[in-house]
């Protein structure tokens, strides 16, 4: 099960949670204050990889999928 990064625009808070592909978007409650004001953190291979953090959906040079975070061919 793909891990995904969310950061909570309320209080600021970077936090993990492992869910299904088809639950990567829903609503994530923040850890630290239960806000549901967050965003996901597309992949964390591409916000290394590019130096900032990537926002959008990014292309997966290794199959055809939308992002890596979506076929996990960066593990
Ligand atoms: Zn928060």
């Amino acid at each position: 099960m793909p891990l995904y990064e969310y950061l909570c625009q309320d209080c600021g808070t970077k936090f993990e949670l492992l869910r299904g592909m088809a639950h990567a978007d829903d609503p994530a409650p923040c850890a630290q204050c239960g806000s549901l004001r967050t965003g996901r953190l597309i992949s964390l291979f591409a916000a290394v990889s590019d130096g900032r953090i990537v926002t959008g959906p990014a292309g997966c040079a290794g199959c055809s999928a939308h992002s890596c975070a979506a076929c996990g061919c960066h593990r």
